[in-house]
């Protein structure tokens, strides 16, 4: 791109730039609380409104385009045993280190291994993907469509185990993304309402 090397005197004076820019970012504001306004007393539809951008989250949601990465399930087989055979492809291409994984053997000799302990903790990943790349089994994937919940202020309330991770895959499966992501905003207002109670009902998804 070319830029333009010169300034025009009106330019150079900068008031008028200003002005300007003040022009523009308060006609934003007058027009996004009109439409504020009319989305309140219902003469707008949200998806009528073009301007309002603020939405009263958690209470009112944007869907998420389907490509975005939300938090990690481990897979099921149809008989709902789990995927994952622990050959630590994803622990090894994970950039943060965060998958720990123990493997056990497996009762059916048809069956190598298996994850006898497989968490993530969550506070250290950085949703890059890479763990869904590296499995060549389809064992752990990231379109649940929810992202971390507000969490106590506990550390390891962070680490998600093998059970809350495949329970995703159980809740996606049977009832479906909506019924997951109501879930998952069910449990967050639990804890914004209880902030430093570790012992909320919500259960954790
Ligand atoms: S998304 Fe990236 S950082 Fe997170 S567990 Fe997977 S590989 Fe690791
Ligand atoms: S999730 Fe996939 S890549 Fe990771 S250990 Fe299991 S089978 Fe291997």
């Amino acid at each position: 791109m070319k830029r333009r090397e010169e300034m025009t005197l009106v330019e150079r004076l900068y008031v008028v730039e200003i002005l300007k820019g003040f022009c523009i970012t308060f006609g934003n504001l007058v027009r996004n609380f009109v439409t504020f306004l009319m989305l309140t007393v219902g003469l707008k539809k949200r998806n009528e409104a073009d301007w309002a951008a603020t939405i009263e989250y958690p209470d009112e949601w944007m869907p998420y385009s389907p490509g975005y990465r939300g938090r990690h399930r481990l897979t099921l087989d149809e008989s709902g045993a789990i995927k994952c055979t622990s050959c630590f492809l994803c622990a090894t291409a994970c950039p943060a280190k965060c998958i720990y994984i123990e493997p056990a053997e497996h009762d059916d000799p048809n069956i190598e291994k298996f994850p006898h302990r497989y968490e993530i903790d969550t506070l250290l990943c950085i949703y890059c993907g890479y763990c869904v790349e590296a499995c060549p089994v389809d064992a752990i994937r990231m379109d649940t469509g929810i992202h971390p919940e507000i969490y106590p202020p506990d550390p390891r309330a962070f680490i998600e185990d093998k059970e809350t991770l495949m329970k995703r895959s159980r809740i996606l499966e049977d009832k479906g993304p909506e019924a997951l992501f109501r879930e998952h905003l069910e449990r967050m207002r639990a804890i914004e309402k209880r902030p430093f109670d570790h012992s909320t009902d919500a259960p954790q998804l």
